[in-house]
């Protein structure tokens, strides 16, 4: 089985020939980027840095997956936004906003030309013409919601959910338009499957905001996009994952702070489960028999993919990352013995 026909089963919930490991946001690290001479901030904006960095994923440390988009701001930057790309040890951010109201957005003509959308279609195609069927491709397009905390700046666009309501269901049917443009021009470019962070998180929001809010928008979404989507939200997010699981997305990329039994239980056959290693203490602090713990946990569980929770800290070892993979291959192989 290819790493690439692995990782897609896993997300169908179909059986796998060991545990499937990937990365839906990114696992890029300093000594990474001195491995594959490869470095922050050129990699953001440079299709072949950036395919060369996100390679090292499946040749250095063995995913079964590649996902050449690392950061979460070249929508904001192809929109207009002042980004600041910053440097090989911090992540691009993102500098005031660009938008008011609701009627102010609209979607540049060149926006998928542009040079931070260009460089991850470029790098897909690259990559796709490197690895062909050989390892799955995964995008990654900012849900609306994320994009209107870039857009409109957090507090802004967050205060009118009481203030103004139905401006944000206007500014969100907006910005939808150009989640799923961006998403489909990853798939023509060689995605097996996309990313979709919208980070309605459950220190910022409630339950029902999602349910009011973005359920239907991200079932419209679905609706639009046929392809295998990964939605990924950081934090607690057990309160809204029954609301989650009736999107219709293929799988949901959760935090540790969230127990994988009760989180696979809520989800049932609705949804399938990518997740959900520990980064601020477990990976960044290298405990290494605590990573097995963890994965041997998620997979008891029945996450389907194992995977870091979240982009992971850039000045960490990138020997926790690798120890995910080999945990999960261990453990599969430890469990097929003990059945022969
Ligand atoms: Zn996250």
């Amino acid at each position: 089985m290819t790493p690439r026909t692995r990782f897609l089963r896993a997300l169908k919930r179909e059986p796998t020939d060991t545990v499937a490991v990937g990365n839906p946001t990114s696992i890029i690290t300093t000594d990474l980027m001195e491995q594959t001479g490869s470095y922050f901030p050129e990699a953001h904006t440079d299709a072949d840095t950036m395919a060369q960095l996100a390679a090292a994923g499946y040749e250095i440390l063995g995913y079964d997956t590649i996902a050449p988009y690392f950061s979460v701001q070249q929508e904001a930057a192809a929109f207009g936004c002042r980004v600041n790309w910053e440097d090989k040890e911090h992540m691009p951010t993102v500098r005031g906003h660009l938008f008011e109201t609701p009627d102010d957005i609209s979607i540049p003509e060149d926006y998928l030309t542009r040079p931070p959308t260009r460089a991850v279609l470029d790098a897909l195609r690259i990559l796709k013409r490197r690895y062909d069927d050989e390892v799955a491709l995964i995008g990654k397009a900012m849900g609306p919601w994320t994009l209107a905390y870039h857009l409109f700046g957090l507090e802004p666009f967050l205060i009118r959910i009481i203030d103004a309501p139905d401006e944000v269901h206007a500014i969100l049917e907006r910005l939808m338009k150009a989640t799923v443009m961006f998403a489909q021009a990853q798939i023509e470019a060689g995605a097996d499957c996309i990313t979709l962070p919208d980070h309605l998180t459950g220190d910022l929001c409630s339950a029902a905001t999602y349910r009011d809010f973005l359920l239907p928008i991200h079932q419209q979404i679905r609706a639009q996009l046929d392809i295998p989507i990964i939605l990924h939200i950081c934090g607690a997010t057990l309160d809204r994952l029954d609301y989650i699981a009736q999107t219709g997305f293929d799988a949901f990329h959760f935090d540790s702070k969230n127990d994988p039994y009760k989180t696979v239980e809520i989800a049932g056959d609705r949804i399938a489960l990518v997740g959900h290693i520990n980064n601020p203490e477990t990976l960044y602090k290298g405990k290494m028999e605590q990573i097995d713990r963890e994965v041997a946990d998620a997979i008891q569980a029945g996450v389907a993919v194992i995977a870091p929770e979240c982009a992971v800290p850039l000045n960490m070892d990138s020997k926790g990352l690798k120890r995910i993979v080999d945990a999960a291959r261990a453990y599969a192989k430890g469990v097929k013995d003990d059945g022969a």
